[in-house]
């Protein structure tokens, strides 16, 4: 079956109740039981609940795993998939993830006897000598936010696994439209399906899909023990945006291009952060390893001043944190979404005071391009 016949149907049964073709939201906390231990399946609902699970089915059809759980954010997703490890385990991370995982990573789970090296994953090369005896997991997000490098799924898979330790992928910025990392070897995916799965900018949530019956026993433990859920309303919208997951990336990542073209052509930008670009570093492998390369472009504009300028004139795009919404958002890496990474450190990545990211949306490109000419003028 085809990507969007999985997305409109994966999960989405006729409600056995009703029939009701949409999935309805099932705002209840308790199911009435007709017995003792009799039941239809649902007890409690931070347990099981029917509009999140036929969310679960569908993201994981679209990811191509077996298992999927829906998450309140994508950072409790992120933290439950952690709970994988233990006290005394060492785990591999990309130096250039969203800065809220380096958040979680180096100021709370560092706090659990967990050990952390966060390397540039786009040289593999970092990821084989950052191996320890007590490595039991390697967590990537290609491409990366907001710069945009690239790492090579295939490849970190195989040496994690010569490793014996599994590979986690942040899969948020390319949505399994554009990639699918378990094609190539990655054992478990995480999302913030508040960007482009949900797709509307009107909820926040998180998703980690995954093939290991064990594994995905703990996070179905973890998940329930935690009770950091996905509301049945904010699974009702998120199964609401997959259906129409593959027509927006199709745009989102027309509309990308052609941002990143005209941006690499204006006189006020220092340099354009883009995988689609022919003169990107890892161009050949994001065109081997993703189906097309999205909405997101990160711009250099040389100053604060100057990032500040664009900011602050842009009439079209909205300035705002977060990213994948139909409607185009523009943001300052460096004070906004990754104002948590430390300055050498965001300096030492290419974070600067001048970097601009936007996320591309959906609308009329010619208003787009207009709205940030001007800006940039
Ligand atoms: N992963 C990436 C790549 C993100 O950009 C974000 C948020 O911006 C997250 C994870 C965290 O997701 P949430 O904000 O849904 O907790």
């Amino acid at each position: 079956m085809g990507f969007s016949t999985v997305a409109i149907h994966a999960g989405n049964e006729p409600d056995s109740a009703t029939g009701a073709v949409s999935v309805p939201i099932y705002q209840t906390s308790t199911y009435a039981q007709e017995g003792l231990g009799k039941h239809k399946g649902f007890e409690y609902a931070r347990t099981q609940n029917p509009t999140r699970l036929a969310l679960e089915k569908n993201i994981a059809a679209l990811e191509g795993a077996k298992f999927g759980f829906a998450f309140a954010s994508g950072m409790s997703a992120t933290d439950a998939i952690l709970k994988l490890v233990k006290a005394g385990d060492h785990v591999i991370c990309g130096d250039n993830t969203y800065g809220g995982t380096y958040r979680l990573f180096s100021k709370i789970l560092s706090n659990y006897g967990i050990e952390f090296d966060f390397v540039d994953t786009s040289d593999v090369n970092n990821v084989e000598a950052a191996f320890k005896s007590n490595t039991k997991m390697v967590f990537v997000e290609t491409p990366t936010n907001p710069i945009m490098t690239v790492t090579d799924l295939r490849v970190v898979s195989e040496i994690a696994h010569a490793h014996g330790a599994r590979v986690v992928c942040d899969n948020t910025f390319m949505s399994p439209y554009l990639q699918k990392p378990m094609d190539f070897g990655v054992d478990i995916v995480v999302h913030s399906t508040t960007k482009y799965l949900n797709g509307h900018s009107d909820s926040i949530g998180g998703f980690a899909a995954l093939n290991d019956e064990e594994d995905a026993d703990w996070i179905r433990f973890v998940q329930n023990s935690i009770g950091a859920i996905l509301s049945p309303f904010d699974s009702f919208l998120v199964l609401r945006g997959t259906k129409t997951l593959a027509v927006r990336m199709e745009k989102h990542d027309e509309n990308g291009r052609a941002v990143a073209n005209f941006l690499a052509e204006h006189p006020k930008v220092q340099k354009v952060y883009y995988p689609g670009l022919v003169s990107h570093q890892q161009h050949e492998l994001a065109k081997r390893q993703q189906k097309g390369f999205g909405g997101m472009v990160a711009f250099d504009a040389g100053s604060l001043e100057n990032a500040k300028r664009v900011l602050e004139n842009v009439k079209i795009c909205t300035l705002a944190e977060s990213l994948g919404g139909v409607e185009s958002l523009i943001s300052h890496p460096a004070t906004m979404t990754h104002a948590s990474v430390p300055t050498e450190k965001r300096q030492s990545l290419g974070i600067t005071d001048g970097l601009v990211r936007v996320s591309v949306g959906i609308e009329d490109i010619e208003d787009i391009l207009g709205d940030l000419d001007q800006a940039l003028g």
